[in-house]
């Protein structure tokens, strides 16, 4: 029984939201604040009609760390589950630690004047965190978060070590749309248009964006062609083991995504470089961000499925030498939409922010200071995962992956 603080009304947020509710015996009382209430009141009235539980809403700039204090201390939550965006993620876990309270995120923090996703700036608080006996977990989404546990799971259940890891992430979904992301677009374009990156003997190789692919089979979507990028898995992977050789992340792209990025890019809309328009300072992804379609308005219309797992190659338990395993989630986005109203990109990620969320008031997952994901017990994340609408599956692969 506990009380939990979740901060966002996106997507990602409505299905958290919704699946802490279907588990009323483990969050008891739900809390929901962002920075427009209108949206979390829909978020509150969808879980009202599906589950029959009541979310108290409240509006709040979670930017402004005095006014999140406040609430924090009038709400009294056990836990803060940030699912607002990357830029938030210093200012509430200053207010957790001012108010003495847990807290959960799905994105490392980001500057808002540089795509920049490293995990140093919240690495930075973890003795603050400790001192004061408080715990922080980064990443508890799909990727960060499912793959980072895959990976644990498989080096203890498969692998003594992992000499290369490939994370592949294929959206197979078509939401009916000329061009839309399906999570938040500003972030998503960030992610997309930064150079790509992978850690290899020891350091990053960087190569420019969207310039290195390969296609892949992915079971129940299709071939589809997976484009190597940086992710922020990586980082927290590498860290926690250096025995890696070499570790990459590839996504999948349509052949239209990639075309309207490209005209949308040449003509400077991706740039967060601030320009002039009527007088005032714009920022132009930020811009297009606001007149293309919001992620949480796809649901509806998108049809097919995700795909997203890891390969890992390494050392076999057993001694019997090499081997390679696949281990990989598929979900329909049509499910996910018919069980709370969203897509599988929000489902994937909210789905483990629930999750990571009962681990942590449960006090199954416990400690003093900031984690990833990657230094909690994969095992009962991963049985979680099979009993809330994430199925995995693993297989042995002939070999290392040929590309
Ligand atoms: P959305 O853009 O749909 O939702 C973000 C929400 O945060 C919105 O409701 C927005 O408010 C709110 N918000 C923004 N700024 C503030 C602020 N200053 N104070 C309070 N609330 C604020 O994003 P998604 O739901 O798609 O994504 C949510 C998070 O999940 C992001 O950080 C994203 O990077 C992460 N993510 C992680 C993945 C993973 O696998 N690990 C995958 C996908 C997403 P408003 O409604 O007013 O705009």
């Amino acid at each position: 029984m506990s009380t939990v603080l979740v901060i966002g009304a996106g997507g990602v947020s409505s299905v958290c939201v919704h699946k802490m509710a279907f588990n009323k015996n483990i969050f008891s009382d739900i809390h929901l604040a962002s920075r427009t209430k209108r949206k979390c009141d829909a978020i509150a009235a969808s879980v009202k009609e599906r589950a029959g539980v009541d979310v108290a809403t409240y509006e709040i700039d979670a930017e402004e760390v005095p006014a999140m204090v406040q609430l924090i201390r009038k709400v009294q939550p056990s836990l803060v589950v940030n699912l607002a965006l990357p830029y938030q993620d210093l200012p509430i876990m200053d207010a957790c630690l001012e108010a003495g309270v847990n807290y959960l995120d799905t994105a490392n923090y980001e500057p808002k004047d540089e795509a920049k996703f490293e995990y140093k700036w919240q690495w930075a608080y973890h003795d603050r965190f400790k001192d004061v006996g408080l715990m922080a977990l980064l990443g508890s989404g799909f990727d960060p978060g499912v793959t980072s546990v895959f990976t644990m799971w498989l080096k203890k259940h498969k692998l003594k070590t992992i000499r290369t890891l490939d994370i592949l992430d294929c959206n197979g979904g078509d939401h009916g749309q000329a061009f839309a992301t399906n999570f938040n677009p500003e972030i998503n374009i960030r992610e997309v248009t930064a150079p790509a990156r992978h850690w290899e003997n020891g350091e990053w190789v960087e190569t420019p964006a969207m310039q290195v692919s390969t296609p892949f089979e992915f079971e129940e979507v299709g071939t589809r062609q997976a484009y190597l990028m940086y992710h922020e898995e990586l980082e927290s992977l590498a860290k926690f083991n250096p025995e890696i050789e070499r570790a990459r992340f590839w996504m999948t792209f349509g052949d239209e995504y990639i075309k309207h990025l490209t005209v949308l890019q040449n003509v400077g809309m991706t740039s967060i470089e601030p320009v002039k328009y009527q007088g005032k300072e714009i920022i132009p992804l930020q811009f297009l961000a606001a007149v293309l379609p919001k992620p949480e308005t796809l649901g509806e219309t998108t049809k097919g499925k995700t795909n997203i797992g890891c390969i890992a190659t390494g050392d076999a338990l057993d001694g019997s030498g090499e081997k390679t395993f696949y281990i990989n989630n598929i979900c329909s986005h049509e499910a996910a939409y018919e069980e709370t109203g969203n897509q599988a990109v929000s489902y994937t990620t909210g789905v483990p922010a629930m999750i990571g969320s009962a681990l942590m008031v449960q006090g199954v997952w416990s400690g003093e200071g900031v984690f990833n994901m990657e230094e909690m017990a994969p095992d009962p994340f991963m049985e979680m995962l099979n009993a809330h609408g994430l199925p995995w599956h693993v297989k042995e692969l002939d070999g290392p992956v040929g590309f």
